[in-house]
C-alpha cells in the first residue's frame, strides 16, 4: 500500500542504479553530476542523480541537494 502510493506520487521508486560515474574535464557535464562531481543513472527510468562516495548515497531528494548546494557554495567562499 505504501510502496504503491509512492509509486503514484513519484512513478518511479528509483531502486535501481547503474555504477556511479565520476565527471573528468570540463567537457560532458550533466545536471546531476554537477553538484558533487559524480553521479548515478536509474535503471528503471533513465533519470539522473548525484552520488556522494564519502557517503556512498545517492542523493535523490530535494532538501540533500540544497544541503549539497549550501555546502559547495559555502566552499567557494570560504
Ligand atoms: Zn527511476
Amino acid at each position: 500500500m505504501v510502496a504503491r502510493l509512492f509509486d503514484a506520487i513519484f512513478g518511479c521508486r528509483h531502486s535501481h542504479y547503474s555504477f556511479p560515474v565520476t565527471i573528468r574535464g570540463r567537457g560532458r557535464r550533466p545536471q546531476a553530476g554537477a553538484l558533487t562531481g559524480t553521479y548515478v543513472a536509474c535503471l528503471d527510468c533513465g533519470r539522473e542523480f548525484p552520488y556522494d562516495w564519502q557517503e556512498m548515497k545517492v542523493i535523490t531528494s530535494q532538501s540533500e541537494t540544497r544541503q549539497y548546494r549550501a555546502a559547495l557554495a559555502h566552499k567557494q567562499t570560504a
